[in-house]
Formats: C-alpha cells, structure tokens, sequence
C-alpha cells in the first residue's frame, strides 16, 4: 500500500499535536516551522510547542469547560496534556508547566519521531500540492494568531480578504445570570418590546463615577507588535473616554431611543448587553473593548447600575490575532471550503487558547488520520461546543475560548449553583457516547 503523507504549516501546540497523532498511527508528517530561521514578534525560543505568554494551561478542575476539555482530550492521547503532566509545576487549581522543559520536551517527541520530518523553513505560499511536499494528499495550516505575513496573506487570497482578520478587539463578556435585572432591562433601540438586548441605564452621576475610574484605570502596556492602528468602530473604551466626558454619551453609551422603566424617563447613558449564544447564557458589554488589566475591568464594568456582581467569563482584550471568519470558509471537519485539501488547525481556525488550539489540532491528527471517518465530538462535549461554535453563523464572528456558554442550553431548569456539575455530567456521557464509537 503506498505511504501516506501530510504536510503541516506551523510546529506550535496546534500543529504537534497533529504530526503526533498522524504520525503515531504511521503516516509520514513533512512539518514546517519557520523558526529559528524567521521569529513571530511574540516567539523567542528555537523550541516547538512554544508558550509565547502564560506558563498556564488553565483549571484542572473538572466541574469547568476548560477542566473538561484537558480531560477529553488525555482520553485521546494528547501530547500536550501528557507533557503538561510531565512538567507541572505549582499553581492551585490550575494546570501550570515549566515551559522550557514542556517545551523542549515535545521538541524532542517530534524530531525524534521516525514518521515525522521536521523542516525549519518559513512557507510564503499556501497551495495545493504544496511545492515543498508535493506528495502529501493535505496540507495543514498550523501557523497560529502570528502567522507569518506572507502566509497570511496567501491565505487571505485564497479564502477571500474579507474572511481573514488581523487583529482582535474584544468586549467583555459576562454571565447572563449575575445581570442585576432590578435595574438592567430588556428592549431594543426605539423597540421597548423587542428581547435582542439587555440594557443598564446610568444616571448622570453614576455614569460619572464610572467614567472617571475608567480614566483612571490600569490599562496593559501594548507591545511593539501590538501598535497598530484603531479603526474609529473598534477603539478601546477607555481611548474613547479620554477625548472628553460626554463622548461615551454620543458614542457607545448613547441612551437615545430608551426610556428606563424605573424612572419613566432617558436615562443620561445607557449600556447595551448583546447576547452571546443563542442560549442567551452570556452577555457582550456592546462597545467595551479594551485594554484595561483584568482586574481593573471587574473593578470599572461592575460600576455600571445592573453589572454589581458581573461574573466574568471573558474578560477584554486587543491584540494581534490573525483568524478566519470560521462559519463562512471552513467546513465541519476543519478544511477550507475554497481548497478541500487545505485545512486549518489552532487558533487560526478562531478558537482561542492554548488548550483550545492543540484540541483542534489533535482531532484533526485523528481525523485526518482514520481518512476522515472519525467526527468532530457531539456539541455536548467541550471539544465539540469548540466545533460547534466554528460552524454557527453570526455578523461578527470572534474567536472563543471553551466554556459552558458555547454548549447547547440544559433541558432542565438548575439552581446557579448546580448547573455547572449539570453541563459537565451530560459533557461526560456525550463524550464517553462518542468516544466508544471511535476506533482510536
Ligand atoms: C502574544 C500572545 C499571547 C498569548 N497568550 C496566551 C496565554 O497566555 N494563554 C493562552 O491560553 N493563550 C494565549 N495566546 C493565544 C494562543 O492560544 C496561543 O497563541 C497558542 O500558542 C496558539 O497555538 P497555535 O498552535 O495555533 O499557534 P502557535 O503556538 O503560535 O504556533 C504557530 C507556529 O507556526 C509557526 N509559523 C508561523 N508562520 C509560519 C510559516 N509561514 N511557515 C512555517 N512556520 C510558521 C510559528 O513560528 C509557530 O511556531 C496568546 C497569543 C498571543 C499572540
């Protein structure tokens, strides 16, 4: 039987992840990284697998999404959570490593692999056959939130322009059952009975309180990397606020077309809350991006009449994120609709993290690796809410990371306190349901 080969873009956590489960089932891996020969402005070491920020893989606990997803995962065989393990170090609840070691160890598995050759070589031009490994039946785009720009942009040219973004302007997103519905209310812009928002009305004096904390907030130093321009739409709240008191009052705080139904009356600021999924378990702060550190952004956001006990399930940011517009160029298994052949793996795909990156590219490993039989896990699962939420439609699709709010809604009603044990339970039979079915 001839010998099976794939070509992988990108020798992050993503693309390791899938030359090891491709490779461990014997398939020939051409992998290429283009470091140390060209660095990303975030990437510092020769080794793969390379945490560019935290040394944190996040909760091990596994009542939370993210705890659930390391756990379905090491069900797989995941390389990176086996190594994690390998090289954990202190950090309560969470799973932290030594990141030298973690990462010099899977630097080791990968080159030492018989399956796997590893070229360090920056790829410019994304095609199919790739000159580089023409005899590879797919290739794997694993180049992660820095691909390289020439990369980029091929990509770009091939998915259509509109479908790759560059950067990452994120509002804070917070659980819809800490909303403080005695002052915040339901309604639209000049539709008091439409349901599409959530809506915290400020008073002159409350909107003042909030606006000078935000002035005087910590906000994160951007990186050299980082200091690109704004487009007007996408400003950071707090950059908004320093043109002068009133803007956020004619801008994303604007109360025309509200009355508040406390007081019958315009409030003098308002903030909309858009609903996240279709579940309305979470809440966007609409116009919230930001900069501030993350507990400078629990501390100003829970200013807001109706936000004083916020539960923050994402907190805001703005950097550099390359990522396609997922619903409209990828397909349920992670290729590209333009080019069957090209696929996607890691954060570029628009999932976000560290854990949600090597789970996409260890499921597409064993995809790609059973010739496409094996499917993406029920949306139940975490892994598979992370699917799920890659193929739902919306206007402007934004990377995410696992959490319960990406899961379909539980068919029953739950007290707060236990409904996290409740996803987590039917995550688990979905999961063991799928996984008893797959051959690996
Ligand atoms: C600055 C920054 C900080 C982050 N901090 C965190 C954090 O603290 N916690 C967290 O969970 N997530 C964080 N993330 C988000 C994300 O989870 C990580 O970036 C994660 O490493 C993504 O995994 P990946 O495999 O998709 O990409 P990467 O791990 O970035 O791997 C991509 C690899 O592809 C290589 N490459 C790029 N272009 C080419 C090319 N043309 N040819 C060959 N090789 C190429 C790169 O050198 C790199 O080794 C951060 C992202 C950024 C940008």
């Amino acid at each position: 039987m001839a010998e099976r080969r794939i070509a992988i873009i990108g020798a992050g956590l993503a693309g390791c992840e899938a030359a090891f489960a491709l490779a461990q089932r014997g398939i020939q891996v051409s992998l290429f990284e283009m470091k140390p020969l060209v660095f990303s402005p975030a990437h510092s070491s020769e080794n793969l697998a390379e945490l560019v920020c935290s040394n944190s893989f996040r909760s091990d606990d596994p009542k939370s999404a993210i705890g659930l997803l390391k756990e379905e995962m090491r069900s797989l065989g995941s390389l990176t959570m086996e190594t994690a393990e390998r090289f954990q170090v202190p950090a309560g609840k969470a799973l932290a490593v030594d990141r030298k070691n973690f990462s010099a160890a899977i630097s080791e598995r990968i080159a030492s692999h018989p399956c796997i050759r590893l070229e360090r070589k920056e790829i410019r031009s994304l095609a199919f056959p790739l000159p580089e490994a023409p005899e590879a039946e797919a290739v794997i785009v694993a180049a992660g939130p820095l691909a390289s720009e020439a990369l980029a942009h091929s990509l770009s040219r091939t998915i259509g322009e509109n479908s790759l973004y560059f950067y990452d302007a994120i509002a804070p997103i917070i659980a819809a059952e800490s909303v403080n519905l005695e002052r915040a209310f339901p309604g639209a812009r000049y539709a008091p009975d439409s349901c599409d928002y959530l809506n915290c009305p400020m008073e002159k004096d409350e909107y003042f309180a909030f606006y000078e904390a935000l002035l005087a907030a910590d906000k994160v130093a951007a990186r050299d990397f980082e200091q690109e321009k704004h487009f007007e739409g996408c400003m950071p709240i707090e950059a908004l606020a320093e043109r002068g008191p009133r803007t956020l009052v004619f801008g994303p705080l604007k109360p025309v077309g509200f009355e508040d139904p406390r007081t019958g009356r315009r409030p003098y600021a308002l903030l909309q809350l858009r609903a996240e999924n279709l579940n309305r378990s979470a809440f966007n702060l609409v116009g919230c991006q930001t900069k501030l550190t993350y507990a400078a952004q629990a501390e100003v956001f829970r200013l807001i009449p109706g936000l004083e006990r916020a539960e923050f399930i994402r907190f805001g940011s703005m950097h550099r994120n390359t990522f396609v517009n997922a619903p409209g160029v990828l397909t349920g298994n992670l290729s590209l609709k333009a080019a069957p052949r090209l696929y996607l793996a890691g954060q570029i795909t628009g999932v976000e993290g560290y854990v949600e990156s090597a789970a996409t590219g260890l499921w597409l490993g064993l995809h790609l690796a059973s010739e496409g039989r094996l499917s993406p896990p029920p949306p139940e699962t975490a892994w598979g809410s992370l699917f799920a939420h890659l193929q739902t439609p919306v206007k402007h699709f934004q990377p995410s990371n696992v959490q319960f709010g990406l899961m379909p809604e539980l068919g029953q009603k739950a007290r707060k306190a236990d409904r996290k044990a409740l996803y987590a339970e039917r995550a688990r039979a979905a999961f063991a349901g799928w996984r008893s079915q797959c051959s690996f």
